[in-house]
């Protein structure tokens, strides 16, 4: 071990270890992207090649990291979650939130050229991410936290489906189409699209209602079959970190040998949970058979 007299300096390094058996959840946003979507002529109000774009780096970094159990994703950003037994790096904030952040953004760039062949990316504006990790207790507020975003998807994005069809199709100036919006409820929304525009909100992609959900695949689970459970209840009888490391190292494989699925799906009922136990128990179902 090198030792010299300017070691003490490691004194000044705080430690950021996050809380043990709490849920995080590290949630990354594009920088700046209401310009760079300009810049690089994102179609409005949803560009499928953005979007198909953030769901390809997603998936990238759930690969990378098979301690992540669920990510979701709207717009230009990500929330990756952590399982109460992860440990990866001992649980320290800034390396789990920095790694991701990085993962994301190298694959975001890499793969670019892919979804944008016309567009190439310039140095003066490169797609950059910041991240944040926070704690949840338990899995009932980690399912509303998961829910608060996916309801915040649908409010975005009926708003900006008739911000822009106003603008778009209705001729309207966005300052006009801002102002008649002002106030309004979804209901007011929903009749806009459909008296102006015969647009029904119910039949536009659930792509874009719903958002992202990026997770592991197993065999999916009648919901009858989990018992009378709610899927938020359901606990961990032992901490992963407590099994021996050859159970650790089974299960990082079993994570592993999973495909990784990216779904337009509802996420705040309790089917999605029931059906797929192994998301908030850690641990991993059976492979299903092709
Ligand atoms: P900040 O740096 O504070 O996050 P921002 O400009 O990124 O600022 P956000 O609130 O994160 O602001 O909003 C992201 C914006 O990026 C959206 O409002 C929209 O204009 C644009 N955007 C992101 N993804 C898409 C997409 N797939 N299609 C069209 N526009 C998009
Ligand atoms: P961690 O993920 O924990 O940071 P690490 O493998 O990156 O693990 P570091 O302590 O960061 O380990 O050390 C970086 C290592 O990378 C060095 O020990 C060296 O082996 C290698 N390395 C970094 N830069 C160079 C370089 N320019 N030329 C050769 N080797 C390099
Ligand atoms: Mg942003
Ligand atoms: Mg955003």
């Amino acid at each position: 071990m090198a030792n010299s007299k300017y070691e003490y300096v490691r004194l000044f390094e705080q430690p950021d270890n996050l809380l043990p058996q709490t849920w995080i959840v590290v949630r990354i946003d594009g920088r700046g992207f209401h310009k760079l979507s300009d810049k690089y002529g994102f179609e409005k109000p949803n560009d499928r090649r953005a979007l198909d774009l953030m769901n390809a780096a997603a998936v990238s970094v759930m690969k990378d990291l098979p301690d992540l159990t669920i990510a979701y994703g709207v717009s230009d950003e990500y929330s990756f979650v952590f399982h109460p037994n992860c440990e990866l790096f001992e649980r320290r904030s800034a390396k789990l939130v920095t790694t991701i952040v990085s993962g994301f953004t190298a694959a975001y760039v890499y793969q670019w050229p892919k979804f944008f062949p016309d567009k190439p990316l310039q140095l003066s504006n490169l797609p950059t991410f910041d991240g944040r990790a926070v704690q949840y207790p338990n899995a009932s507020i980690l399912r509303d936290y998961m829910s608060w975003r996916q309801v915040d998807c649908h409010i975005n994005n009926l708003y900006n489906t008739t911000f822009w069809s106003m603008v778009l199709i209705g001729g309207m100036t966005n300052v006009e189409a801002e102002k008649e919006l002002q106030g309004t409820v979804s209901s007011d929304k929903n009749e806009i699209l459909f008296s102006r525009f015969g647009i029904n909100y119910n039949n536009e992609p659930e792509f874009f209602k719903k958002g992202s959900v990026v997770y592991r695949q197993y065999q999916l689970q009648e919901p009858e079959a989990v018992g009378t459970t709610t899927a938020h209840t359901q606990q961990d009888d032992e901490p992963i970190s407590q099994l021996s490391r050859t159970q650790q190292e089974k299960i990082r494989k079993l994570r592993r040998k999973a495909q990784v699925v990216v779904e337009h799906v509802d996420i705040i009922k309790d089917d999605f949970w029931l059906r797929r136990p192994w998301l908030l128990s850690g641990k991993p179902g059976k492979i299903p058979v092709e």
